[in-house]
């Protein structure tokens, strides 16, 4: 879970540009934020922790000069949420400096670590990619080709070196990536939002296995590593982490979500007086569940937008406040059977509180429905969710689920219903955190600090 962006625009204010992008991927991580720019020759680069809109303000911005720019938002996967990981992140090698911006888990880093050679500045696996690029001693494009053969797992990369920009996706495609334009200049993006927001055009997708790398000699875009037999898109993008807004392999998530509601409703129809999301994700399933079943639909549970994950610490007495910091229940929930539709549950102790809440203000019944089917699984290539034995849905049955989180009744979504909403193949999503079926070898230490104890 992270948000990529880049830019090449001689004459335009790409750090601008670039810190408009991450808030259109500001969804993708809240821990940190950094832009690189460079100005053909010189890499600067101004990261920190925190919002976008806490780490740059005006001054920090026009400090910021050049005809590229990365942008990277930060949601820790591997490496703790600590100023030296946040991203881009630099490396400086024998034959050239690197700036990259790292989107998704690596499952082969500590041999990668090995190779890189040299030493890293930080706990994350993103800055093996930079020195396996700064150390090469090839032309660019054949040292960052090779780079990507070595990858194994989730890489998609933005980067600056020698005044060119590059971008890749890795060769199962797990994180989305795109390419528009803007005036004729190249735009690489996490999600199409981001183009949006900036004006660009959005011209394709980067496919698997794909390196773009933009110069003064305009575009080029090769299939550096052969894309794998199986691609694996995250089906999670479709059904939580991507917006709304965006369009993932040309199918625009937000009618994915409300298919996924409309299907749910036909595997999963319950007699109720209100459908009502847990928002934000929720909020498209709810409507096409809503709409499905004519159940009249109620924002129900309003969220304050405000709480994000930050690194301000709530006094311990409002921390146990819990989910009322995030939601407050509106007074027509009272007396109501009540559909609450969710996008997930992992450990389930958020849902639980949501359904207590609901039946404190009066609920007369809580049906929970769930967007996808039950998580069972950890995730390899960035969500960075719970351990196999902290998810509910691998320790009991959709039973045992129900009567864990207190809701009168409780159905998720079939992974045929998913599939059919994203409008995708199975051959081309991954599914693995609901099926166990991976598509790469899978490490047996995937923990998130596994490299805090390393020397720097
Ligand atoms: S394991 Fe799950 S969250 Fe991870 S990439 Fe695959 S589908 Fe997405």
């Amino acid at each position: 879970m992270c948000g990529v962006f880049g830019i090449r625009a001689p004459g335009r204010d790409v750090a601008r540009l670039a810190y408009f992008g991450l808030h259109a991927l500001q969804h993708r991580g809240q821990e940190s934020a950094g832009i690189a720019v460079s100005d053909g020759g010189r890499l600067t680069v101004l990261r920190d922790l925190g919002l976008v809109a806490q780490v740059f303000d005006e001054r920090t911005l026009s400090g910021l000069q050049g005809e590229l720019a990365i942008g990277h938002t930060r949601y820790s996967t591997t490496g703790a949420n600590a100023w030296a990981n946040a991203q881009p992140l630099l490396h400086h090698g024998p034959t050239r400096t690197v700036a990259v911006g790292h989107n998704g888990n690596l499952v082969n880093v500590e041999a990668l670590q090995e190779r890189a050679g040299s030493r890293l500045a930080s706990t994350s696996d993103s800055e093996v990619i930079a020195a396996l690029v700064a150390n090469d001693e090839r032309p660019l494009t054949e040292a960052l080709a090779r780079t990507m053969r070595l990858l194994q797992g989730a890489a998609t990369v933005v980067g600056l070196a020698e005044g060119k920009l590059f971008a890749f996706r890795d060769r199962h495609g797990f994180r989305p990536l795109v390419l528009g334009t803007l005036d004729g200049d190249p735009v690489v993006a996490s999600e199409s939002c981001a183009l949006d927001l900036v004006g660009a055009r959005l011209e394709r997708e980067v496919r698997p296995g794909e390196l773009v790398i933009a110069d003064d000699g305009g575009v080029t875009v090769t299939q550096a590593v052969p894309e794998a037999q199986r691609s694996a898109l995250c089906i999670f993008e479709f059904f939580y982490l991507a917006r709304p807004d965006t369009r993932l392999a040309g199918v625009e998530v937000h009618g994915a979500r409300v298919r996924m509601g409309e299907t749910l409703a036909a595997e999963a129809p319950v007699d109720a007086d209100l459908v009502l999301p847990v928002p934000d994700s929720g909020t498209p399933a709810a409507i096409g569940f809503a709409r499905a079943t004519g159940i009249p639909f109620s924002e129900g549970l309003i969220k304050n937008r405000y709480v994000g994950r930050t690194f301000i610490q709530p006094e311990q007495g409002m921390r146990e406040q819990g989910i009322r910091m995030k939601f407050n229940p509106l007074a027509e929930v009272a007396g109501k059977r009540l559909v609450v539709v969710d996008d997930s549950i992992i450990r389930g102790s958020t849902t639980r509180q949501i359904v207590g809440m609901l039946f404190d203000a009066g609920a007369a019944e809580v049906h929970l429905r769930v967007s996808a089917p039950p998580v069972v699984s950890p995730c390899f290539y960035g969500m960075d969710f719970a351990s196999e034995d902290e998810m509910i849905a691998a320790r009991t049955d959709v039973e045992g689920v129900r009567a864990e989180i207190g809701a009168t009744s409780l159905a998720y979504l079939s992974l045929e219903g998913l599939q059919a909403a994203t409008r995708r193949p199975e051959s081309a999503l991954c599914r693995a955190c609901l099926t166990r079926d991976y598509p790469t070898a899978v490490p047996v230490n995937a923990a998130k600090d596994r490299f805090e104890s390393a020397p720097a």
